[in-house]
């Protein structure tokens, strides 16, 4: 984690140019790695270890394989060949019961170093060349006067990550020796020894040298441990800070609504609120009510039931006479909201408007003039929400819908301001606990677990094309009942380069072929805001039955009607993307069915359609999603694609994790920083960092 390696002040002294061996090529190569002091160089960990540690005798070489042997050059020269290339060295290493050669290309000054007479330890692959065992390029390591350096070979090695111009070898040696020379100099342990007994963890210092040369596989493992600890403990204390400063900084206006309010809303409901509903609205009120700024997630899957609640948190809003906004990542969703806030809201005379690229100058400039002047309760809108001319006269509740569709910075833009508005965040896709404790470490979140009563899971099929035409003539079958059905496409239109199925192809050939007796429609993302919405009111009111579409859908369509989905090239689409796309269907209370056409060519691809066919639950699908895309995703937004964590996985450390998160909590709220002198080293680490981490 950069906190570590970024403290204080650099002097130049520190810069690695400086460094015997480095000099300005190489550490401009460094600075590729991300390493441009020799703190940096010591927090630059290994990639991987390799097993050097035991001998082989030289009889018991398997070819093939991997081995160390320790022995004497019995000879050693250029293989000469005048002026061929590439030149070759080669050494014959000899031991109490065999002997074996080694070559080397294009390396003639090993000439100087590796003589005959001397002793060595070499660490390679030796396999058959003319059915005789060779070493070729193998690591080696001078003993001399019995003793070796032992940094290459003869013990538990580090492999670094390396860039151009930068060699195992030498980078190696660099660190060996200011692992020697400079450790005590650099690294300041900040964690006090009682606290380190307590959690069982080994001193910086050590962590440190461990990490780089192990002088055992298990002491490896400690050293990491520490190493992660501090990354989680460091990031979390900060995650607490800054928490804390939101809440004594910020002031938002406190909500006033009629108590009675949520009963007489309840009654405009054609549904009765599910226990979590109500559990995360309770939230939310209680939230709003106080002068600390809300900043909640709303966790549930597709088709909880997340926008009611939300709309309830608009109505306590406008009924305190604080305006909202709801901010969603597409056009198709601002309309669909807006439609459904309105009938929802009709008793209540609210205004609403919203808001798009597609919404007219006209139109706009009126919208944006009744903001400012508080004639509009809640705007509806797409990322045109986030125009500078965009005022609101008091805006007290911000709303975001598929939160993950937005970046972090988007998602304060419309928070910066006074008096800050409460947030409330909505996201169909669940967060393993690991995440809900760092990326998302600020928010306070709500869990919808259940959904509404009488939802069925979308049985899902994965089939394969031959079947194609049975599963036409059963959606057919369906519409005829009156039911209604998504065709999604990865792509809009037919390319030369791909032979993906796409949109507008299938849609002339489907509805001219097997599908022709029914209405269809087509939605894609380069239609025009007005043939788009009309396409999407159509299929809502039952005009068209079947509504061929690219994953323009994926997020938050809503038509409880529909019951069928084909999606086709499935493979082409990611696991968390498909159950967003499946949570199209199974909202009403008929039995809903999902056909995956797909041949995904790896396993990982097969693996994703299977969970599908096996599960409906989001959170389980999105931990599975995690475990093979890895959280690179999830973690890498955060801050401009940097990883928060340099050794840590939040996901394989979870542990550690939850350990050094209860001790930065108690670390806090004891307020042991500044109290207890202990902590002063810790402190002033922590004052070095850039605020705001
Ligand atoms: P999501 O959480 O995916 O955004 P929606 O808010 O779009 O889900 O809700 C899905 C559907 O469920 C909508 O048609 C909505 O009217 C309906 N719904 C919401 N709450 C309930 C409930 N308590 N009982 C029955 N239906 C509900
Ligand atoms: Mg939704």
């Amino acid at each position: 984690m950069q906190v570590m390696t970024n403290s204080g002040e650099k002097t130049d002294a520190d810069n690695i140019r400086y460094l015997k061996g480095i000099g300005p090529k190489r550490a401009l190569a460094l600075e590729k790695l991300g390493i441009s002091s020799i703190k940096d160089l010591l927090f630059f960990f290994p990639r991987r270890y390799e097993d050097r540690t035991q001998f082989t005798s030289i009889k018991k070489i398997i070819p093939g394989h991997y081995a160390t042997i320790k022995g004497k050059i019995l000879a050693a020269g250029l293989k000469s060949r005048k002026f061929a290339r590439p030149v070759i060295f080669e050494a014959v290493l000899g031991d109490d019961e065999g002997t074996v050669p080694a070559v080397w290309f294009n390396q003639p000054y090993l000439k100087s170093c590796l003589q005959s007479g001397i002793e060595i330890i070499i660490y390679g692959k030796a396999d058959l060349y003319n059915k005789r065992l060779q070493f070729h390029a193998p690591e080696y390591e001078l003993i001399e006067a019995g003793e070796v350096a032992a940094i290459h070979t003869g013990r538990i090695t580090p492999v670094y990550s390396l860039t151009e111009g930068i060699f195992q070898r030498s980078l190696r040696q660099t660190i060996f020796k200011i692992l020697e020379k400079r450790l005590q100099l650099e690294i300041r342990e900040y964690l006090p020894q009682s606290f380190r007994q307590e959690h069982k963890l080994m001193s910086l210092l050590e962590a440190i040298k461990e990490m780089h040369f192990p002088s055992a596989f298990n002491l490896q493992e400690e050293a990491r441990r520490r190493i992660v600890f501090d990354e989680f403990f460091i990031f979390e204390i900060n995650l607490l800070k800054k928490i804390e400063r939101m809440k004594t900084k910020y002031k938002a206006p406190p909500f006033s609504a009629p108590p009675d309010f949520v009963e007489t809303f309840q009654e405009n409901l054609s549904f009765v609120l599910t226990g979590c509903q109500k559990q995360a609205l309770n939230e939310i009120l209680r939230d709003t009510s106080s002068e600390v700024p809300m900043n909640r997630l709303l966790m549930g899957d597709v088709g909880s039931g997340k926008t009611v609640v939300a709309a309830f948190t608009i109505l306590a809003a406008a009924l305190s006479g604080k305006q909202a906004a709801l901010l969603v990542p597409t056009e198709i969703l601002a309309v669909q909201h807006h439609t459904n806030l309105k009938k929802l809201f009709k008793n209540f005379g609210l205004t609403l408007k919203l808001l798009t690229a597609s919404t007219s100058i006209k139109e706009r400039d009126k919208t944006v003039a009744f903001l400012a002047q508080g004639k509009i309760d809640c705007l509806v809108g797409t990322h045109s929400l986030l125009q500078e001319d965009v005022r609101f006269q008091s805006l007290g509740l911000v709303v975001i819908d598929e939160q993950h569709k937005f970046g972090v910075h988007q998602r304060s833009r419309l928070l910066e301001r006074t008096p800050r508005p409460h947030q409330l965040v909505l996201t169909a896709t669940p967060i393993p606990r690991t995440l809900a404790l760092t990326v998302f470490g600020d928010l306070d979140i709500s869990v919808m677990k259940s959904m509404p009563v009488g939802r069925k899971a979308v049985k899902t099929y994965w089939i394969s094309r031959d079947k194609q035409e049975k599963v036409l003539e059963h959606i057919l079958q369906k519409v005829k009942k009156g039911e209604q059905a998504y065709f999604i496409f990865p792509m809009i239109e037919e390319t030369e380069k791909s032979d993906l199925l796409a949109a507008k192809n299938e849609f002339e050939r489907l509805s001219n072929g097997a599908l022709k007796t029914a209405n269809m429609g087509l939605v894609h993302g380069k239609l025009s805001a007005d043939v788009r919405d009309g396409a999407m009111k159509a299929f809502r009111e039952g005009k068209t039955e079947i509504l061929i579409a690219t994953s323009v859908i994926e997020v938050g369509v809503d038509n409880p009607n529909a019951t069928v989905m084909v999606i086709e090239n499935a493979e082409r689409f990611g696991l968390s993307q498909l159950h967003q796309m499946r949570g199209r269907i199974g909202r009403g209370d008929k039995e809903s069915e999902c056909f995956l056409f797909g041949e995904p060519t790896t396993d990982e691809g097969k693996k994703r359609l299977r969970i599908l066919t096996k599960t409906h639950d989001g959170f389980v699908i999105a931990e599975e999603d995690l475990k093979l895309r890895g959280p690179g995703d999830f973690y890498g937004t955060r801050q401009s694609g940097q990883p928060l964590f340099k050794v840590a996985d939040p996901t394989f450390d979870e542990e550690i994790l939850i350990q050094a998160r209860d001790a930065a909590k108690k670390l806090i709220s004891e307020n042991l920083l500044t109290k207890d002198g202990s902590w002063a080293q810790l402190k002033n680490f922590l004052d070095q960092l850039p605020i705001n981490y």
